[in-house]
């Protein structure tokens, strides 16, 4: 089988942009799975579907038509229903939103299924919270991503500003913080390092950098 990697991390801790690097170097395919989470939260959102009711939620997830497709620069664009929604999915509102809606073992349960799907025949590079501890157990290679909470934000709010949305430094810290913290104290595959994960501190570290750490410990067969 070819190698699984799973990178796992905070929120902003540049795990998306060096999962797509490293896929991309390694000729891999590379699967975000916090933008599947992102997904069923705009569908919830503009259903109207109360957030705290999981089977409302459950029924909401089950129905969707979820698609996850590569662009030619190895991209994941996000289809929901058949509409493209990646740049939807990046919202601040859904940002507030998200990790209410990844609280619960029945939205969970149907993601992880369509994630353990896509990674059977190996070959892939996703990024999450929970791929190294519970969606990819027995991935070859295992990494987890962290960065000062300052640092973290820093990263996040140019992100948004480049995608054309003005938020301020301290409601991006506030937000990422906020998310960290319901994502860690969750009990169903909280947000935490599997045990033979390497952990890489990215604060004073260029994605450059990060992505040379990676594929440095990575040997492909
Ligand atoms: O990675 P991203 O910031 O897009 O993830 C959005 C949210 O989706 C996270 O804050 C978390 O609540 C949820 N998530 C998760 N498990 C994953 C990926 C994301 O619970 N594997």
């Amino acid at each position: 089988m070819k190698a699984r990697i799973a990178i796992d991390g905070p929120a902003g801790a540049g795990k998306s942009t060096v999962a797509r690097a490293v896929a991309k170097r390694l000729n891999l395919i590379y699967l975000d799975t916090g933008a599947m989470y992102r997904a069923v939260t705009l569908a919830a959102l503009r259903n109207g579907t109360d957030l705290h009711d999981k089977k409302a939620l459950e029924a909401l997830t089950l129905s969707l038509q979820l698609d996850i497709r590569t662009d030619e620069k190895g991209n994941n664009l996000v289809f929901l229903n058949g509409e493209d929604v990646t740049a939807a999915i990046r919202d601040p509102l859904i940002n507030r939103h998200v990790s209410l809606v990844a609280l619960y073992p029945e939205v969970r349960s149907i993601m992880v299924q369509k994630q353990r799907e896509l990674s059977r025949r190996g070959g892939v590079v996703m990024d999450g919270r929970d791929i190294g501890t519970h969606v990819m157990p027995d991935a070859e290679y295992k990494f987890f991503l962290t960065a000062s909470l300052e640092e973290r934000a820093k990263r996040r709010q140019a992100e948004l500003l480049a995608a054309g949305k003005t938020v301020s430094y301290e409601q991006v810290l506030e937000e990422i913080a906020a998310r960290d913290k319901i994502d860690t104290e969750r009990e169903h595959s909280p947000l935490r390092a599997a045990r033979d994960a390497v952990i890489i501190d990215t604060t004073e570290m260029t994605i450059e950098q990060v992505v040379e750490t990676i594929i440095d410990k990575v040997v492909l067969v």
